[in-house]
């Protein structure tokens, strides 16, 4: 496995200091933080675990990697120029050139100065005396600042199961979301692959290109949908360049932020030939755009059965062994796992090379030096692929030993689920802020303009405390009760708490179960921006001491 080598121009290390901000993360939240507190004058440091910056793009460089959200939406809207002069090259931009635009922003921004690399946040202890946030890294750096921003990710902290014997395995093994290195490939080997969610339907098709022969270790099939990548047209780049502000707009206003037509009429309502066409003209469309054919598929089992029995046809239209065919099709409500997208997943099942295990009544037992076995059964594997997902929304903030007052942790403050207000905040914890954290509605959106929305957000409160003399900011209890009520109640009227998915954190053996994103965008930028209207309403502002050393900021 080659070894990321660290470019030592992307690095500035200089251990010790107090910012104003300390920013966990280089994604494309962490890069925006910070580009966003240098704008108010303030010094902040990003903490980056990773070698270079990207975040998601940076680690996930599996075969195949890229998103399911258009490019000319999946991108940053903050900077006009940036945005009319970066080219996209496909409808859907891959993990390779997602990559080079965040490079790109982080150059065009001179943000590599205030980032360090290489570097994991460990602690993060909020000093009540001080009134300020104690920071501890892997490379033994210890600095303090007022605020603390994570953009930390919310699947950024992968999970592999603990198989028995996994130390075995004489062959390399992979993460799909820690493949930051380069040039593996898998010809002629004979490869298997455990998982079978977004990232794993994304390689499969790839990887069974090259393997000798390759074996998919499924437990629970999951609903795809054919994505239809091409070159981007240029006439549509175009066209969406010159009106780029009213696109963003439009799509603002629209469930998830995503340009999908949402169709308001009932599946149920619909004529069956009607909403077969419907469905036609959707999976013909590609994409994410399924989830928009009728307006009560995430609310209605029967209405959700009439997408789960058209997926199904089309399983059946593409796998050529009807026995395959069926351990294919999902038995789950469509949707409630995220929906995936994909380029010849489902006709890769017809390859010879390629062999469908169903695991899902007899797990995986053991990882062997040569392999792994089945009910008794050893298959002989030259590599091993986990795309088993992540622990998803709060995993990489509960791995920091992040203690707030009282010395209180956020372990022990979120040990019944996550509880915050507005996904932003937490009680106990002052000035301490999460880029689409657990109760936003962040993965059920287009992520980039909630992480953008966020920011912002963020940017405005930190302003705001300071230019009235503040020392902190917290959310009161009450608040925070309400808004978990509130989130949970939304969630508990649709469909989406059927199934064993990682939006419950049902996924991570003995992690408490709770709906983390919040099922309520647009209104909820309305919710956010009603909050700071009314001088943060549900939060506490703390007089302090600092007035005056703030007064010399740019106010604006
Ligand atoms: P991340 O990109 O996850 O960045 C967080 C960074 O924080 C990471 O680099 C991590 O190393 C760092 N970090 C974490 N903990 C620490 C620590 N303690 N110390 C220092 N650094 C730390 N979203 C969509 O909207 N559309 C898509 O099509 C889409 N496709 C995706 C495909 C894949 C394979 C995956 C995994 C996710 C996808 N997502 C998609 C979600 C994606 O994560 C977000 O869109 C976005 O990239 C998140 O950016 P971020 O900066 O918030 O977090
Ligand atoms: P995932 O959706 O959580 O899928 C994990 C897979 O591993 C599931 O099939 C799961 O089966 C299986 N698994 C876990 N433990 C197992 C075990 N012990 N034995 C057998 N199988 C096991 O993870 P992911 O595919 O990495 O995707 C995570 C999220 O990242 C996605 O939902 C999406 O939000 C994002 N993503 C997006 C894209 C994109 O197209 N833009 C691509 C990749 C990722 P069970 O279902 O039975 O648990």
């Amino acid at each position: 496995m080659a070894e990321v080598k660290l470019n030592p121009m992307e690095t500035n290390q200089e251990p010790g200091g107090d910012f104003d901000a300390v920013i966990v993360g280089a994604g494309f939240a962490g890069l925006y933080m910070l580009h966003r507190m240098r704008g108010l004058g303030l010094s902040a440091r990003v903490f980056e675990a990773g070698s270079g910056v990207g975040g998601t793009w940076f680690w996930n460089r599996y075969p195949g990697a890229r998103c399911d959200i258009e490019s000319m939406e999946y991108s940053y809207q903050f900077s006009d120029e940036l945005q009319q002069e970066w080219m996209w090259t496909e409808r859907y931009a891959s993990q390779p050139e997602i990559l080079r635009y965040l490079n790109h922003v982080a150059d065009r921004f001179e943000l590599r100065r205030d980032i360090q690399l290489n570097t994991r946040v460990l602690t993060a202890t909020f000093n009540e005396t001080a009134g300020r946030w104690s920071i501890e890294t892997s490379a033994g750096d210890q600095v303090s600042a007022q605020f603390c921003v994570m953009a930390t990710g919310c699947l950024s902290s992968t999970k592999t199961p603990n198989f028995k014997g996994r130390e075995h395995f004489a062959g390399p093994s992979y993460h799909t979301g820690n493949w930051a290195h380069e040039g593996d490939d898998f010809i002629g080997k004979r490869v298997g692959v455990i998982g079978t969610g977004s990232s794993a339907i994304q390689f499969i098709p790839l990887i069974a290109q090259q393997a000798s022969h390759l074996f998919v270790f499924q437990r629970t099939p999951a609903y795809t949908i054919p994505a239809h990548n091409g070159p981007l047209n240029p006439e549509v780049q175009r066209e969406v360049k010159a009106n780029y502000a009213n696109f963003r707009a439009h799509n603002k206003l629209l469930p998830s932020g995503i340009n999908i037509r949402h169709n308001e009429v009932s599946a149920l309502a619909t004529p069956p030939e009607e909403r077969q066409r419907e469905y036609e003209k959707r999976w013909e469309h590609g994409g994410l755009s399924l989830l928009g054919a009728f307006a009560d598929l995430l609310f209605s089992k029967e209405a959700n059965d009439t997408a789960v029995e058209f997926i199904h046809g089309k399983i059946r239209e593409a796998v050529h062994d009807p026995n395959i065919a069926e351990k294919l099709s999902p038995r789950t409500v469509v949707a409630c796992k995220r929906l995936c997208v994909d380029t010849g997943y489902y006709q890769t099942f017809n390859r010879s090379n390629v062999t469908l295990v169903d695991v899902s009544s007899s797990p995986i037992e053991e990882i062997t030096e040569h392999g792994l076995t089945v009910k008794g059964k050893e298959y002989e594997l030259d590599a091993i692929v986990f795309a088993t997902g992540y622990d998803a929304m709060t995993g990489s903030l509960l791995k920091i030993n992040i203690r707030g007052k009282g010395g209180r942790s956020l372990k022990e403050a979120w040990a019944e689920g996550p509880r915050t207000y507005l996904g932003v905040a937490t009680v106990g914890f002052p000035n301490l802020f999460t880029i689409t954290g657990p109760g936003s509605p962040s993965v059920l959106t287009n992520m980039i303009p909630s992480i953008e929305q966020h920011v912002e957000w963020i940017a405005d409160c930190v302003l705001y405390v300071l230019n009235h003399g503040f020392a902190c900011i917290e959310p009161t209890l009450a608040a925070q009760d309400a808004w978990v009520n509130h989130v949970n109640e939304v969630a508990g009227a649709t469909l989406y708490p059927t199934c064993n998915s990682w939006y419950l954190g049902a996924n991570i053996p003995g992690k408490s179960r709770m709906f983390m994103p919040y099922l309520g965008f647009p209104q909820y930028v309305q919710k956010c921006d009603d909050v700071a209207a009314k001088g943060y309403e549900g939060f506490v502002l703390i007089p302090g001491n600092d007035a005056e050393r703030h007064a010399a900021l740019p106010r604006g």
